[in-house]
């Protein structure tokens, strides 16, 4: 028979013996392999009564931090957002009026800053991009809900309270403090 193509397969048409036909050899080498999984080290821990120690850079759930006066970091540059592969982030700029240099660092905040959790993929280039050392992952793992929009994190779950401030001195290495500090690269400026 001629072939359209090179992909076709030979198929066996081999007949089954007799012990495959009672499936019996099958199921013992099943059942050993199943029972000598009992006697080795379990690599599954009971979640979530048990939970493992999270490395000290681990990338979880984001905040929004504050400056040492506990004014807002952001200046809404947009940059995080622009960074984010699975455009996440959305945010609303505003304008700082008179009277409010205590509560936002810049000219220029964020009023709304949301990221869907859902989309989120937590590869951290949010926090890699940001010239303003305002936003970090944390530790923190994002809890589960049945709710959707129980995953669209505000600035009320992001921004870190002014009395509980979330520690990200892990994450600023030397060499990352040196690279945000080099004014070559524009989004240093
Ligand atoms: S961690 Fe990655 S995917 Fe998540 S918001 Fe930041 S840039 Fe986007
Ligand atoms: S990059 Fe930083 S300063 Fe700019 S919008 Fe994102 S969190 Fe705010």
């Amino acid at each position: 028979m001629n072939k359209l193509t090179n992909k076709s397969k030979l198929v066996s048409d081999k007949q089954m013996t007799l012990s495959e036909k009672l499936y019996l050899p099958a199921i013992f080498k099943g059942m050993i392999i199943t029972f000598s999984h009992l006697f080795k080290k379990k690599v599954t821990i009971q979640y979530p009564e048990q939970t493992k120690e999270f490395a000290e850079i681990y990338r979880g759930k984001h905040v929004l931090k504050r400056d040492d006066e506990g004014r807002e970091r952001c200046t809404a540059c947009g940059l995080c957002a622009l960074a984010c592969p699975a455009e996440a982030i959305t945010m609303i700029a505003a304008e700082r009026k008179k009277g409010e240099e205590h509560l936002y660092r810049e000219e220029k905040y964020a009023a709304t800053y949301e990221i869907n959790m859902l989309r989120c993929i937590f590869c951290g280039l949010c926090e890699e991009a940001c010239p303003k050392e305002a936003i970090f992952l944390t530790k923190e793992i994002v809890p589960s809900s049945f709710e959707r929009q129980d995953f669209i994190y505000g600035k009320d779950k992001l921004v870190e309270s002014v009395d509980n401030r979330i520690d990200v001195s892990k994450r600023q290495t030397a060499e990352v403090l040196e690279f945000k500090k080099n004014k070559n690269f524009k989004h240093n400026k």
